[in-house]
């Protein structure tokens, strides 16, 4: 179906951070498929494991134990503090079943509203649930009635919380992203998700997270809250988990992770043997190659770069980033830029009209770092001059 105003180019081949389309043109890949392949393309590790995997074993059903699953678990939790997981494909997939533990754990309680505050210019998937709690009128419209049980808040504000929470009884979580990713890469405060964890446990609401974007390494930490130090009570995982095999975590802690139980939830595909080989592939080579410590100084490096070169110019507004999760809002939209980079042979992205949104592969070398920037001082400089 007609779903994507697609670009006019398809790619064959992928190597770390590049990507060469049918006539032998090559790319380089500063958005990594929305954040996914954060390992670079066809990296070498996934690709033996899921070769590896896929000649074993690919499915047998969660009627049946998989230790690849339990051994992937275990990863996780060693990695946030979490205390259980479930396991589906999809970022949309793991929001839905956080959604559930927080109705399922307000009823506990006895709301029978249970509702769920969720914050404007937000982004939480393509489901109905998702979609409602999504903080963006463009991604609902049409798809109306919505589901209930849910109040919106302005991002980065901990006294529109305050306020909801001396309005409304049947409160019962706070889903919120730690950097609004398509929302125009939005940083909070610093004291933002320390205060938010404040107000839930005063409250006794669950904490989730959508760490869907910004978890596994993109901010320089495995996962962004871990900057702030304010753990949630859930976290969602998808996009990089599996390196583009998909996969879905919804992983929580405390009360939050008891919750669910035979019956209440379940996915056909979800953690199967060969998404989770992927995903260990994943977390056993970002480990060995130490990418998240290597994302936060190559995040850095790109930095200083894009401020040296284009921090002071007339059209940029802002340059905002953590690790390698970057977005350079002009004062204009500039979708057009998107084009016109790839014609260069440089895959960007823009989000909120008017933010230029660059995740590269964590791999990245100071080298594609340099031309990242060389490319863009001149593309926004040519776009904004002649616009
Ligand atoms: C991409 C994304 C989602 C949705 O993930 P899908 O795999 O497309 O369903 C949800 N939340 C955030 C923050 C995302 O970036």
């Amino acid at each position: 179906m007609n779903t994507y105003s697609r670009q006019p180019v398809s790619f064959e081949r992928g190597a770390g951070a590049w990507l060469w389309d049918a006539q032998g043109n090559k790319y380089l890949d500063a958005f990594s498929g929305v954040s996914v392949c954060n390992l670079g393309h066809a990296h070498p590790a996934v690709a033996e494991a899921v070769c590896k995997q896929a000649s074993l074993l690919v499915h047998t059903s969660n009627h049946f134990g998989i230790p690849l699953q339990h051994e992937l678990g275990a990863q996780l939790m060693r990695l946030s503090g979490m205390d259980k997981v479930f396991f589906g494909n999809s970022g949309a997939e793991a929001n839905e079943a956080a959604i559930k533990i927080a109705r399922l754990y307000g009823h506990r309680k006895g709301i029978t509203v249970p509702t769920i505050v969720v914050t404007e210019g937000s982004f939480h998937g393509r489901t109905l649930a998702t979609l409602t709690a999504t903080g963006n009128r463009k991604i609902q419209a049409g798809f109306e009635p919505l589901v209930q049980g849910f109040v919106r808040v302005p991002y980065n504000d901990l006294e529109a919380l305050r306020i909801v929470a001396r309005n409304s009884p049947n409160i019962v979580a706070v889903l919120v992203e730690p950097i609004q990713g398509e929302g125009g890469v939005n940083i909070p405060a610093d004291d933002y998700l320390s205060g938010v964890r404040a107000l839930c446990d005063e409250h006794g609401w669950l904490m989730m997270l959508d760490e869907i974007q910004t978890g596994m390494g993109r901010t320089g930490q495995w996962f962004a809250w871990q900057h702030s130090g304010a753990a949630p009570d859930v976290m969602t995982l998808a996009k990089a988990l599996g390196n583009g095999v998909p996969i879905g975590a919804c992983l929580a802690r405390g009360q939050a992770a008891e919750v669910l139980q035979p019956g209440s939830h379940g996915s056909t595909f979800g953690g199967n043997p060969l998404a989770c080989a992927a995903a260990l592939a994943v977390i056993k080579t970002m480990e060995q190659e130490n990418l998240v410590a290597r994302a936060a100084a190559m995040g850095e490096y790109l930095l200083n770069g894009l401020t040296g070169a284009l921090g002071g110019y007339k059209h940029v507004a802002a340059i905002r980033s953590q690790g390698l999760m970057i977005g350079i809002e002009l004062n204009r939209p500039c979708y057009a830029l998107v084009h016109q980079a790839r014609e260069r042979g440089l895959l960007i992205n823009v989000t909120a009209e008017r933010v230029i949104r660059l995740l590269p592969p964590l791999i990245l070398t100071e080298a594609e770092a340099d031309m990242i920037v060389d490319h863009l001082a001149v593309l926004v400089r040519d776009f904004a001059d002649a616009a």
